[in-house]
């Protein structure tokens, strides 16, 4: 039968098996189903014990992702947490059978009951403040009793998972399955057992929080250590606060702390924000015009052209996800750089104790390096990374096109060249992609999937699955020159260049920037990516620039005195043995260009850097969704948090804008474009996109799949 809930007895014991695939989601209609299982079982005198557990691959993922957008739905009755309590006022003995996943309410759900028992390849988290939540159905107060404080903070704090030996040896669960028979019958065996040791009821309800290995200031010094980490989040210290409760109330007053702190969050913008995000990366997968179904290609040997900065990096992904890597460079030297590049991140990752000698050792054996296009013939897939030169990858791809086997897919990690160009050098454009990468390779997880107007749909398919597998959130986008990252970088960096002129210091446009929730601020990044890369890209780009004579020019400046960034030890700051020092000399650069181009410097606000920086990153994200070169507003959210530091409890640049309201932005975008003069009437005009969304009073989000 396909109940989502399964009910059956096996002699004296009662199996409430939860079988609502995928992921056993916590709906309404599965809640009512676990209940009236319970009360069956509570009704038959001849049940002794009932034992919890799930006919699916996971026993379960919390609630059901599909309420969360109706609260009605989610907090009907019988709502988590009053089952949660009614399992354990209940006077039989109940089992968790954790078969494998318990997620946020799945795992509530079984530490409502008295006794746990896993699999071994069960893991457990509450992943809630990853949604901008708490857990609201006595995650926050029965775990700091089952598992103890110190565990209780680190999972809810994080949402990161632990397994069934972690969860064994703190008291999570009691047993952990591992003999032979089939865990269901192993259940029942011990469901047996504890009968037949007549063990008393577990309630969370008896059991009080162990504090005494608390030493002073805990809390303090654990907020204290989690401050970098939770910078600007909500969360993370209502979930503290709740665990607090926990060592000082009774389970009933702590469970009341609790749904005040979960009430709090829940209705916050982060809240709104971190859920958008979690809802972009799950629709990222979905590309208009693609079967789903699609027969994918197989990857078992990459190649990586070029062992330059992002050719080691990228090679180490393949190497970490254990498949085999070839790194081809025509410069030896180069090679050998690259090779040592990667030698020495693993020596650091295991002197760190991240790895083992023999994890080093492992995927070290997995590399082999060339200076020969002849042995890329057995590749199933080829990374190129070669200088950013339109002439040196038509050449790579030609001689790719030569060499590499039928179906290779043909990928080139190029920031700004036209990938439809390049792979019309070959004979095969279905093949090609752009797979560009971020630095540094080996750990930035954004991975822009760049569609090519020939790209065969099992390529792109291929690609997001194999992005999966090397831990990277892949984000299909279009061509156009600096994709969708990129390319909406520009306006905000030519505002803040531009602000610095009017005004500004590097210092107060870093600090409105990073006060505003991102990672860091324009000028060290600038600074860190290197003056000359961006000059490099402003002088393919002459042309369009030349209409303003302001455009980026303290860029160029700085370029022209050398001054590079980081690299140099010099950009738009001063760097002394790893520390950033303010350039008092940078003020007089800005001012004598300024006097120059006739722009006169004044006060600038912290709200107007904000405004004219971000909103004009916005503006650009509205073109190119109209343009087709993003899907979804989700997607530039994907990018912008994982690839350039937006802060995630904003939700994005374009869930910021729905947030704040798009008439909001057009407004500002007119202000500028008024008070800013000639330099106004020629940069700040609102996108179509925006400015008909801000006269409906709709969203971007209300945008679906726009093409
Ligand atoms: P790099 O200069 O550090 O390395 C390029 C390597 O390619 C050198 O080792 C060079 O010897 C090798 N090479 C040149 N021509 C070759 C050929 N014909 N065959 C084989 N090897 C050849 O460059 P990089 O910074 O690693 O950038 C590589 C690519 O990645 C560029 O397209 C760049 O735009 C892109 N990219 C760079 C970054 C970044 O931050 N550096 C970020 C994203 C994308």
């Amino acid at each position: 039968m396909n109940e989502i809930v399964r009910y059956k007895k096996i002699n004296e014991i009662a199996l409430i098996t939860l079988n609502s695939p995928p992921v056993n989601g916590l709906n309404i209609a599965v809640r009512r189903k676990i209940l009236s299982g319970f009360e069956q079982a509570i009704n038959d005198n001849t049940v002794k014990a009932i034992i919890i557990t799930s006919g699916c691959e996971i026993f379960c993922a919390g609630a059901d992702i599909n309420e969360f957008d109706d609260a009605d739905k989610m907090f009907a009755k019988p709502s988590l947490p009053e089952i949660c309590l009614i399992l354990e006022e209940s006077k039989k003995t109940i089992i968790a059978a954790i078969n494998g996943t318990a997620f946020g309410g799945g795992l509530e759900l079984a530490m409502a009951c008295d006794y746990r028992m896993a699999a071994p390849k069960a893991k457990m988290a509450l992943p809630e403040v990853n949604l901008g939540i708490i857990p609201g159905a006595g995650g926050t107060q029965r775990l700091p009793r089952l598992g103890g404080v110190r565990l209780a903070l680190e999972m809810i704090t994080s949402g990161k998972p632990i397994d069934a030996t972690q969860a064994l040896s703190t008291g999570l669960v009691d047993h952990i399955h591992e003999g032979e028979e089939d865990f269901i019958t192993a259940a029942v065996n011990y469901a047996n057992e504890l009968i037949f040791q007549d063990v008393p009821l577990k309630s969370c309800a008896q059991i009080k929080v162990n504090t005494d290995e608390i030493p002073e200031n805990y809390f303090a010094d654990f907020r204290a250590s989690i401050a970098r980490r939770t910078r600007g989040f909500y969360a993370p210290e209502r979930c503290i606060q709740a665990i607090e409760a926990a060592c000082s109330l009774p389970l009933e007053e702590g469970l009341k702390k609790e749904l005040e702190l979960a009430i709090d969050c829940l209705d916050t913008s982060q809240a709104r924000a971190q859920q958008h995000l979690f809802f972009a990366e799950r629709a990222s997968g979905k590309i208009p015009g693609i079967d789903p179904k699609t027969r994918l290609r197989q990857i078992e040997k990459v190649a990586i052209i070029g062992s330059g900065t992002m050719g080691g990096g990228i090679a180490m992904n393949y190497l970490n996800a254990g498949i085999e890597t070839i790194i081809l460079d025509l410069n030896s030297e180069a090679l050998e750089r690259g090779i040592g590049f990667i030698e020495k991140n693993y020596a650091i990752s295991a002197k760190k104790g991240r790895m083992t000698p023999e994890q080093v050792t492992q995927r070290m054996a997995l590399l082999q390096s060339t200076t020969n296009y002849d042995d890329l013939r057995e590749v199933d897939l080829v990374v190129e990374a070669v200088f950013e030169n339109m002439d040196i990858k038509k050449k790579v791809f030609q001689a790719l096109d030569k060499i590499c086997k039928p179906g290779a897919i043909l990928a080139t990690n190029t920031s700004t060249l036209d990938v439809n160009e390049i792979a019309h050098a070959t004979s095969r454009p279905e093949d090609v992609i752009g797979l560009h990468f971020f630095s540094p390779a080996n750990v930035m997880r954004l991975l822009e999937v760049v569609r090519g107007k020939k790209t065969a749909d099992d390529v792109i398919l291929t690609t997001l699955k194999m992005a999966k597998m090397i831990h990277k959130v892949p984000v299909v986008v279009g061509v156009c020159f600096g994709f969708v990252g990129n390319r909406m970088i520009e306006p905000y960096i030519r505002e803040t260049f531009r602000l610095m002129l009017e005004g500004a210091s590097p210092e107060q446009i870093d600090t409105a920037i990073t006060d505003f929730g991102f990672a860091m601020g324009p000028c060290s990044m600038s600074d860190m990516a290197g003056i000359d890369v961006g000059y490099l890209v402003r002088e393919a780009q002459r042309e369009r620039i030349s209409r303003d004579p302001s455009y980026q020019i303290i860029g160029d400046k700085l370029y022209e005195l050398g001054r590079y960034g980081q690299k140099t030890s010099r950009g738009f700051y001063i760097y002394e043995d790893r520390e950033k020092h303010n350039d008092p000399e940078i003020i007089k650069i800005c001012e004598n260009l300024a006097e120059e181009l006739g722009i006169e410097r004044r006060e600038i606000t912290d709200k107007e850097i904000i405004e004219r920086c971000v909103y004009m990153l916005i503006n650009e994200g509205a073109h190119i969704l109209e343009e087709g070169i993003a899907y979804r507003s989700g997607d530039c959210d994907l990018i912008y948090t994982n690839g350039y530091g937006f802060p995630i409890w904003r939700g994005g640049p374009m869930q910021y804008a729905d947030e704040i309201g798009p008439e909001k932005i057009v407004s500002a975008i007119n202000h500028y474009h008024k008070s800013l003069g000639t330099y106004g009437e020629m940069w700040f005009s609102p996108a179509p996109l925006l400015q008909r969304l801000a006269n409906e009073g709709k969203k971007l989000k209300d945008l679906r799949n726009i093409k």
